[in-house]
């Protein structure tokens, strides 16, 4: 609702203006940035459902810029991202909605190349979080792997076993940080 609001009429608060809401704190400049932005929004009116019938999971990495690896613009996918690009049990969850009420028909497992949830081991992972401050983690599942491709696969093959998803097609995938291409797994 608030931002409809704000939408309908972006020029009520030009970003020339100093802030006259709360605090932004540690996101002064996030929220500096969202005022250029909305400047020239011009996305107002895009459904909901996914236009191009696409579900993406990636990595939470910062340098992947899940639209921009495909050739897609917002409204096209639904993204969903975690360390790893890993199918837990939210995936799953998220994405029985995504295909029963938001247009979703096919969906991409895209790992990374370099990413840490595929280069150092579950202890080494409890051991970094330790070493940098961090409470002892080994009760949570980081989901690490070695074997990357084989991890893309168990995670493709998890998604196509559910039985919500019978009618999802599901392709696995890796993005090189190189050469931005994508090599397809399974
Ligand atoms: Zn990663």
């Amino acid at each position: 609702m608030t931002t409809s609001e704000r939408s309908a009429d972006p020029a009520s608060d030009p970003a020339t203006e100093p802030s006259t809401g709360p605090s932004t704190g540690p996101f002064a400049d996030v929220v500096a940035g969202n005022r250029l932005h909305a400047e020239s929004y011009d996305q107002r009116g895009l459904h909901p459902r996914a236009a191009k019938g696409l579900a993406l999971l990636t990595c939470m990495d910062s340098r992947i810029d899940p639209l921009g690896m495909l050739g897609l613009a917002p409204g096209d996918a639904k993204i969903l991202r975690n360390a790893g690009a890993r199918v837990t049990d939210d995936v799953l969850r998220t994405l029985v909605l995504a295909s029963y009420l938001l247009g979703v028909e096919r969906f991409m497992v895209v790992a990374h190349t370099g990413c840490r949830m595929a280069a150092d081991s579950e202890h080494d992972v409890h051991a970094a979080v330790r070493d940098a401050g961090g409470p002892d983690t080994r009760s949570l599942a980081f989901l690490t792997t070695t074997d990357q491709d084989a991890a893309v696969r168990a995670d493709v093959q998890r998604v196509q076993s559910w039985p919500y998803l019978g009618r999802v097609r599901v392709g696995g995938f890796v993005y090189d940080l190189e050469t931005g291409l994508l090599r397809p797994v399974c």
